[in-house]
């Protein structure tokens, strides 16, 4: 057994993450007066979060007519049925409530002449229940939305006496015999010291798995590491076949240009020059979901009118927006064309292609966040202790799909709403119990065992493996034969985690081994997408299989739930939520309008 000296702390709470979500969850709970901390590898507004332009879904009818139900309908066609209803509702109910909780906090956002919070136009946001014009309901600060939100969430957590353990990583859950997660073990990275949190509830909000590809718009933390801890202990993944490719990447560097842009009054052309939206969504253009939009460009691409020496990629244009609204609403991807691209955008195009941007699956919670551990007699069965929040987890709303804008709102709901509900739990005026030391001694086991790991594969040589095998065959589009082949690759790939090799064995700064450890925490999440991804024989929101080119509600209206030991995956399915929390009397809304049809924009 590897020994390691390690010091012990002890909270009510502690949120793993720094993010939009673990902020919103931490200041949260430090309200209500639970002792909590948040642990984080990298200093709290340098999280991926920061990188978010477009802004935050609401229905606040600020710029014309709105409402939640609208909202919520929006964001059942836009999981393609997949979503769990009860938190879809929650979702669109909670939003406007939460934005302006954000505005009190103190975040900047644009306004309008009145004085209200500025709202632009995003895909699959519509009126009417997809019947009317498109809504401006995403709120923005400038481009710089994520920004603003969450530099104003860590102050106010601060505020409220919130303690920070920056800079350290979470390697691994302790748990219970019984299944109860009691807390975390942790290595601090500029010290080497190492750390165990005993916790009464350990939040994970520890963000997307983008890097699991090659090319993704996410920073190159976004390791799914919380989706790893939970691997590990036996827990399942949901739905992670589905995988969203924003349509406009900058081509080549991956750099996001926000879909703001096409809600400012951008669009796509071909190499003929043509507006080809106008083709494939006749309604909503270029405004259709993401998922439409990124079929149709690499349709366009295949089909050879792709622009480019390459034919390869496609032409975002914004050179006939007046320059002030440049100025005023994208100043930031003005600057990124600039430098990721050459750009000039008041001039010339943006080369564009689509690229890796979200991960709608991830683990399993209620709409409190609580972490399902789903059981044959109890497909809601919940892990005592455990909650899950943001892009790690899946409560499920996005379903197989999310809408733009609609991210950054589950953030600061379901953050809120882990806070809430683990105020209900945790009882700060209990001690806390012992820690199962065996799960605590199996953490520093494997941390020492990557530490010393001798084999002869490179941590980044095999990364590159995986990035490019997830890249060829879990991509736009998919077919029997690029599914099962990708699953043998990744198979193989996974294998090889028994051959690594770890150069640096200090323990102050060693990047390599972090590198390693979160490769290790990559590699169950890439495995788990492309072997769900095999076994769903439907086509499906981001999930467009061309053997299977329709959606198939009968078999394949369920959750994928994946369990991954080293490089063998089990799957079962779990029922989508289908009631909704409050029937039409109590003010919910009218069943008939959210029934499954065809979903075109
Ligand atoms: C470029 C870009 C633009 C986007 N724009 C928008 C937008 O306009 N609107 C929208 O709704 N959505 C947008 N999204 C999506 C949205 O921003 C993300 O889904 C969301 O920010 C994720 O937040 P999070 O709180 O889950 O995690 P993150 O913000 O990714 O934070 C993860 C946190 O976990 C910590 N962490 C991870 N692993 C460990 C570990 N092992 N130990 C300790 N700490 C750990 C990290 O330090 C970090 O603090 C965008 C995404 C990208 C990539």
């Amino acid at each position: 057994m590897a020994a390691y000296e390690y010091e012990t702390h002890t909270y009510d709470a502690i949120v793993v993450g720094a993010g939009g979500s673990g902020l919103r969850a931490t200041l949260g709970l430090a309200e209500q007066g639970l002792k909590t901390a948040c642990i984080t590898k990298v200093f709290p507004t340098r999280s991926h979060t920061v990188a978010a332009q477009g802004g935050i879904a609401a229905s606040l009818s600020n710029m014309g007519p709105d409402h939640w139900q609208w909202h919520m309908y929006d964001t059942v066609k836009g999981s393609d049925w997949l979503g769990d209803t009860d938190a879809m509702e929650y979702l669109a109910r909670e939003a406007p409530k939460a934005v302006y909780e954000l505005e009190h906090y103190g975040v900047p956002f644009s306004r309008t002449e009145e004085g209200k919070i500025y709202q632009r136009p995003f895909g699959g946001h519509t009126t009417e229940f997809g019947e009317g014009p498109p809504v401006q309901r995403t709120c923005a600060a400038a481009d710089r939305t994520g920004h603003a939100i969450l530099h104003t969430l860590y102050g106010q957590s601060l505020k409220q006496k919130a303690e920070f353990y920056i800079e350290y990583f979470a390697i691994d859950l302790i748990m219970s015999d019984d299944g109860v997660c009691q807390g975390v073990v942790a290595w601090k990275l500029d010290d080497g010291t190492m750390h165990v949190f005993n916790a009464k509830m350990v939040v994970l909000a520890t963000g997307g798995y983008g890097r699991a590809y090659f090319s993704a718009t996410s920073a190159h933390t976004c390791t799914g590491d919380g989706g790893g801890m939970v691997a590990r202990q036996g827990l399942p993944l949901q739905d992670m076949e589905f995988v969203q490719f924003h349509p406009t990447g900058i081509y080549g560097a991956g750099c996001l240009i926000t879909e703001g842009a096409r809600g400012e009054g951008g669009y796509l052309t071909n190499s003929e020059g043509e507006r080809f939206m106008e083709r494939y969504a006749p309604t909503y253009k270029d405004l259709a979901s993401r998922d439409v939009v990124s079929r149709c460009m690499t349709m366009e691409i295949r089909e050879g009118r792709g622009v480019g020496p390459k034919k390869d990629h496609i032409h975002l244009n914004l050179n006939h927006l007046p320059p002030e609204t440049l100025d005023l609403r994208l100043p930031g991807i003005t600057e990124s064309a600039r430098i990721f691209a050459g750009v000039d955008l008041t001039k010339e195009p943006i080369p564009v292609q689509p690229t890796v941007h979200y991960n709608m699956g991830g683990i399993p919670t209620n709409y409190w966040g609580e972490v399902l551990n789903p059981t044959t007699d109890n497909p809601d069965a919940t892990v005592p202790g455990l909650m899950a929040v943001g892009e790690a987890g899946c409560a499920s709303v996005h379903g197989a799909n999310r809408l733009g804008s609609n991210s950054l709102i589950d953030l600061v709901v379901f953050g809120r709403a882990a806070a809430i509900r683990a105020g209900q739990i945790v009882d700060p005026t209990t001690q806390n119990g012992p820690l199962n030391q065996a799960s605590v001694d199996a953490a520093f086991d494997r941390f020492d065992k990557l530490r010393h790991a001798d084999g002869s594969t490179p941590t980044a040589a095999l990364r590159l493996e995986m990035q490019e095998a997830m890249q060829a065959d879990a991509a736009v589009f998919r077919t029997d034969k690029t599914l099962a082949e990708g699953v043998a690759r990744m198979t193989e790939i996974a294998g090889k985690m028994a051959d690594i090799k770890v150069t640096d064995r200090s323990l102050v700064w060693n990047s390599d081994l972090m590198e390693t450890l979160e490769l290790a925490n990559l590699m169950p999440n890439a495995l788990a997408t492309i072997v769900s991804a095999e076994a769903r024989k439907e086509s499906r929101g981001a999930h467009a299989h061309e053997d299977y080119p329709d959606r198939n509600d009968t078999d394949w209206r369920k959750h994928t739930l994946a369990v991954v030991d080293g490089a063998r995956v089990d799957l079962a399915y779990r029922p989508v939520h289908l009631d909704p929390l409050t029937t039409e009397d109590e003010g919910g809304i009218d069943m008939k309008k959210i029934a499954p049809k065809k979903r075109v924009y």
